[in-house]
């Protein structure tokens, strides 16, 4: 009787012990780290406006005799200034 008390304290005790080294080792495994954005914004080239002076990502620039806008309506206002 008292033998198999001892066997289960010892197997309760066995797997609490398994079980605070899984969950400590889990606990241990470091966060992911930042992942790259595929698509940064920092990392595109900023055009300036010609009208405004405002920078604009490069896709977005609005290209018209040479020169770069940040959108149609400053394109139009620059061409079309007295
Ligand atoms: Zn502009």
């Amino acid at each position: 009787m008292l033998s198999k008390l001892i066997l289960a304290f010892i197997l309760f005790g066995g797997l609490y012990l398994l079980l605070r080294h899984l969950s400590r080792s889990a606990d241990q495994i470091p966060p992911p780290p930042a992942a790259d954005k595929p698509s940064a914004p920092a990392a595109e080239a900023m055009i300036e406006c010609r009208q405004c002076g405002v920078h604009v990502p490069q896709s977005e620039v609005v290209f018209a005799s040479g020169y770069t806008f940040c959108s149609t309506a400053h394109r139009d206002q620059y061409l079309t200034r007295p």
